[in-house]
């Protein structure tokens, strides 16, 4: 069974609905059915950004430099890719003409802002660890010469990632044997209006985040274990209160795997 660092951060969210994100096949054996939600604009924005970012930051490592409009055509390219699936707009990015610009603005402003700085030792490297029966994975955005780890966020809201990224410093001190030089989110938010995108730097305390990020693979891994032994989902918490409790975007809203929806 495998933990992806990056389901931690939903995980704190909602536990139940990121849960089913990462156990779907196993809840699907058990008989339960589920809503198909939209894939979400702000999560294909993300996706097609990274997409150019990462391009050109192995690009920055391998001696092979690539502009920016190449950049831009890769992140266009994916999100067309990404839109084959259902996209679910918002009143952010509305339609595939406004994503698409916001893709062109987040690059732009991280070739402006990032690119002439940065450092790649590795770029969306996976890492991996064993841990309790369990294999977990991390692919970091970014990590510097000097062991920094920088991930790049483009949500509209500010996000706290501190699970996330403290388990890739976990991962990264295990399987390297070096310290882990810092953590930073580079955060591009995604607005209405993008003439001018900012760049906000979060900075975390490395020691917090890895036992927040422990304290969650931990927490998975008796959710899990009681889940396989009872089929029943309701010990896993559930948070309706979150911005993501809809029947547009989970698919347990209204089901038997989170009846307090249920109408
Ligand atoms: S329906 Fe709401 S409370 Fe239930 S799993 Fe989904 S997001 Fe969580």
């Amino acid at each position: 069974m495998k933990i992806r660092a990056s389901y931690l951060t939903g995980y704190a969210d909602c536990s139940r609905r990121t849960f089913l994100d990462m156990f779907y096949s196993e809840a699907e054996e058990f008989g339960y059915e589920f809503r198909r939600p939209v894939h979400h604009v702000g999560a294909a924005i993300g996706t097609a950004s990274h997409r150019g970012i990462a391009t050109d930051l192995q690009g920055i490592k391998d001696g092979k430099l690539i502009t920016r409009s190449d950049a831009e055509a890769i992140g266009i390219e994916k999100y067309r890719a990404l839109s084959a699936e259902r996209i679910g707009y918002d009143s952010t990015s509305q339609n595939a003409n406004v994503a698409e610009k916001h893709i062109r603005r987040i690059l732009a402003k991280y070739y402006h802002d990032i690119h002439p700085g940065a450092k790649p030792l590795h770029v969306e490297k996976e890492f991996k660890v064993k841990y309790k029966g369990f294999l977990i994975v991390g692919h970091p955005d970014l990590i510097e010469t000097d062991f920094k780890v920088v991930d790049f966020k483009t949500g509209a809201r500010k996000t706290p990632y501190q699970a996330q990224l403290g388990m890739y410093a976990k991962i990264l001190e295990i399987i390297s044997k070096e310290k882990c030089g810092g953590l930073t989110v580079a955060h591009i938010p995604r607005k209405k209006d993008m003439t001018n995108p900012v760049l906000k730097n979060y900075i975390y305390n490395v020691e917090a985040s890895i036992n927040h990020a422990i304290s969650l693979v931990d927490s998975i891994i008796n959710h899990y274990n009681t889940f396989i032994e009872t089929e029943e989902p309701s010990h896993i918490l559930a948070n309706p209160m979150s911005y993501l409790c809809s029947r547009k975007w989970c698919k347990a809203y209204g089901t038997d795997f989170c009846e307090l929806t249920k109408e």
